[in-house]
């Protein structure tokens, strides 16, 4: 599937410093290897209500991670996916009278539209669900084939077939230190699971499944819902877990680096996709899980049924300028749950207009110093509140002095802001 645009960026003098990174599978920051080729897996969206606050701040930090390895003269690899078929979408689908179809592609073109508006750096490949479900096929009737997944018998109106993975044979499945077992990824214990698992799609009460949290892998299908030519497994959909295995197995190495995604993906989604790559590959699915904190609005949960969806599609259409709106996300830890307030998105203006004032009085020999600042707090778990309190000092400096700016400085920093933070002044 097609991609959105990357905006180029900018080449600066020197090299950002070796990056540490939270590893929620290691629940510690690590340092992360120095490889040429690091690689990153951030599951993308499901088509509908995009692109709220919740996935700008999400695809925001681990865009900061991309530009970070590329400042440190790495060569990315970056595979996002779209999950255009799953529940949710049918269910807004039919809730609202619109083809699913036409509804995933009007959200998949607005998730673009603010993609590029926000200075998200585009995936070398953006992969749909639907056009790899012939790739999906094959490993779910593998892992058939292994004993890790197994047909349950329809009941309460679900019919004959559907395929559902075996946490407890996969667990067992290898001894060695790097093999999966429930709980490897997300350090949960069973009840927080099982009460994760019912809040994010699972169905832990599903008639005829071994455990409770054996999770999804083939849906058969089911009147009035979409399907596609299963094999062995019959006509039917992928569960969401094995579809994120199966692209990025297929397009990254084994393990890539770094798999990202809001934390309301560590458990089920992630903790299953990793035990669904192992079990295919004998190696684990990445190296280092990161997760972004949530969003909530003026201290509440956002959710569609509240209401209190903020858009970034709507804050674009009420003129609001995309770099403020990118600021005020940097302006939070990208691991820490945060509201979105008039009064941050205030701040965040100011912020900006100071920036771009500040550039006129760029004071000479400035831009050095604050490049290394900057780099030296994105180094440190993508600090990005730091790299912005670090160039709001340097706003006020410039500023406070008045002088006339040095012109190599001035172009520095405004490369600099551009390429570590993706904003443009
Ligand atoms: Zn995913």
């Amino acid at each position: 599937m097609k991609s959105w645009t990357s905006r180029p960026v900018p080449a600066l003098p020197g090299n950002m410093p070796a990056i540490r990174l939270f590893d929620t599978a290691a629940g510690r920051v690590v340092e992360l290897e120095a490889e040429t080729a690091p690689s990153m897996y951030v599951c993308g969206i499901t088509p509908y209500d995009a692109t709220h606050m919740g996935h700008a701040a999400s695809y925001v930090a681990f865009d900061l991670l991309n530009r970070a390895w590329r400042d440190a003269g790495q060569d990315v690899s970056y595979v996002q996916n779209v999950t255009d078929v799953d529940d949710p979408l049918l269910e807004r689908a039919s809730a609202t009278g619109v083809d699913w179809q036409d509804l995933a592609a009007s959200q998949i073109e607005l998730f673009h539209t603010d993609m590029e508006a926000l200075n998200v750096l585009s995936p070398d490949r953006y992969v749909g669900a639907v056009e790899s479900i012939g790739l999906i096929v094959p490993e779910v009737e593998r892992l058939v084939s292994l004993g890790l997944a197994y047909k349950v018998q329809g009941s309460n109106g679900d019919p004959d077939g559907d395929v559902y993975y075996d946490v407890e044979a996969a667990g067992k499945q290898s001894v060695s230190p790097e093999a999966w077992t429930l709980g490897s990824i997300s350090g949960l214990g069973e009840s927080d699971m099982l009460e994760l698992f019912a809040e994010r799609g699972g169905d832990p009460g599903r008639a005829g499944k071994r455990q409770a949290l054996d999770p999804l892998l083939w849906r058969v299908e089911r009147e009035g819902e979409p399907s596609w030519p299963g094999g062995s497994l019959g006509p039917g959909r992928p569960g969401w877990h094995i579809e994120c295995t199966v692209i990025a197995q297929k397009y990254l190495p084994s393990p890539f680096t770094v798999q990202g995604g809001g934390s309301d993906l560590i458990f089920p989604h992630h903790e299953m996709g990793a035990g669904h790559a192992f079990s295919l590959a004998g190696v684990p699915l990445a190296r280092h899980y990161a997760h972004a904190g949530m969003v909530g609005l003026d201290g509440e949960k956002m959710s569609k049924s509240k209401g209190n969806l903020v858009l970034v599609s709507k804050l674009r259409a009420a003129g609001e300028d995309p770099a403020a709106i990118r600021l005020a996300i940097l302006t939070h830890h990208y691991r820490s749950d945060w509201s979105w307030t008039d009064e941050g998105f205030a701040a965040a203006k100011a912020d900006l207009t100071a920036w771009r004032r500040a550039l006129d009085h760029t004071p000479a020999g400035s831009a050095g110093p604050l490049i290394a600042e900057m780099r030296a707090a994105l180094a440190a778990d993508l600090d990005a509140p730091g790299a912005v309190a670090a160039v709001s000092r340097w706003a006020r400096q410039a500023n406070d002095g008045g002088a006339a700016a040095s012109a190599e400085d001035q172009a520095l920093v405004k490369d600099a802001v551009d390429a570590l933070l993706g904003i443009r002044l």
